[in-house]
């Protein structure tokens, strides 16, 4: 197998398990209890979150942990349905997107880059304006987004809205759900005041997220019960979960440089040996991501053929894919239906070696040659 669709799902690494494993079995306490083995799991669960608000230069305290980054970016969101509205990009994850529409917000253009377009950001923004959602790496395309850029427009909107004593707060919240595998992540850098992790995208175990929240920004709870994450997120906790993602965002920051460059020689591989494709994320993308169009060719069949050779790939995002839905992330940067149709979603990942990305350069020729043959007949 040659699996080309980490932003869809990464494998849980060996040290995750083997770091999660005791938290299944001797250990599976609720961290809630009264007794002293009870207690011990609780201050290690701590210490996990403060391992992962570490790695994003945040405190444990900042986080609350969640089953996933659906669950963050809805709690992230929730906030507005106090007194206020949301922009966001129009090209986010639907865990965003949707929750956006359904209060009544507003997208945010994107060039045909595929980076946010600031201009329409700026005419946007009104004195109704209270939280701005663009995620840092978009899961489509892999493009980065210069969240300190929006930071900085942030800054002079609150600036202006003190002079004029407009009262309503703005914030920046960002998806971060794609980013910890190549960026070095800070929160104070990006200048958010809300950030959604995601353990399932960085060889983490899935259903487990965290959503950093800066001490200004009051949330509704997400759920209502044992009062578990300051009362935001209610349920017992998920402990082998959250030490399976202190582990895995460890992982990946030792990683960060052998990755990137990995990444990149694995995407010249791939652009040179490759052939007659559109590149459609060329510039601002993370290395491990590639977005190549084969215009007049349908992907789906491409993918297909590949995963009849053993070799799987994506068309776009995973929920969207499986519902047949076209991709709102190729429309909102400008491509046209047959565009969207014959596009193709590569995402490398710790599951390749350089032998299968030359495999998988093969196979793709191979199978858009068949297709090509067959409209041709
Ligand atoms: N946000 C982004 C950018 C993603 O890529 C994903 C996963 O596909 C999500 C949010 C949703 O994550 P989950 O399904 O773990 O809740």
């Amino acid at each position: 197998m040659i699996y080309l669709d980490h932003a869809a799902a990464t494998p849980v690494s060996e040290k995750v398990l083997e770091a999660m494993r005791p938290y299944f079995l001797e250990d599976f306490f609720n961290p809630s209890a009264a007794y002293l083995p009870a207690k011990k799991v609780a201050a290690e669960y701590e210490a996990a979150k403060g391992v992962i608000a570490h790695a994003i230069g945040a405190k444990a305290n900042d986080l609350v942990i969640t089953a996933g980054a659906t669950e963050a970016n809805n709690l992230a969101l929730g906030i507005v349905a106090l007194d206020g509205s949301i922009l966001y990009l129009a090209t986010e994850h639907d865990s965003v997107r949707k929750t956006a529409e359904r209060m009544g917000g507003e997208a945010i253009n994107v060039l045909p880059s595929g980076v946010i377009d600031l201009d329409d950001l700026r005419a946007k923004i009104t004195d109704d304006t209270m939280i701005i959602s663009v995620a840092l790496v978009n899961n489509e395309l892999g493009t980065i987004q210069p969240l300190a850029e929006i930071a900085e427009i942030i800054r002079s909107v609150r600036m202006d809205r003190l002079k004029r004593g407009v009262k309503r707060p703005l914030y920046l919240h960002s998806d971060a759900s794609q980013a910890l595998n190549l960026l070095d992540v800070n929160v104070a850098r990006l200048g958010v005041d809300m950030l959604t992790l995601n353990a399932a995208k960085v060889y983490g175990p899935k259903g487990v997220g965290a959503l950093y929240v800066s001490h200004e920004v009051k949330l509704t709870p997400l759920t209502v019960g044992g009062g578990q994450e300051r009362g935001l997120r209610s349920g017992t906790e998920n402990v082998p979960g959250v030490i399976g993602f202190a582990a895995a965002i460890t992982e990946a920051r030792e990683h960060l440089n052998g990755n990137r460059k990995k990444y990149a020689k694995w995407r010249k591989i791939l652009l040179d040996g490759l052939q007659e494709y559109e590149l459609i994320n060329r510039k601002h993308s993370l290395d491990n991501f590639l977005v190549l169009c084969y215009n007049g060719i349908d992907a789906e069949r491409l993918i297909f053929l590949l995963e009849e050779r053993g070799v799987y790939v994506a068309t776009g995002a995973a929920c969207a894919a499986s519902k047949g839905v076209r991709s709102h992330v190729l429309k909102a940067i400008g491509l046209n239906d047959a565009q969207i149709a014959g596009s193709l979603r590569i995402t490398l990942g710790e599951t390749n070696t350089d032998d299968q990305i030359y495999e998988a350069a093969e196979a793709i020729n191979e199978v858009v040659l068949i297709e090509k043959e067959r409209i041709e007949r």
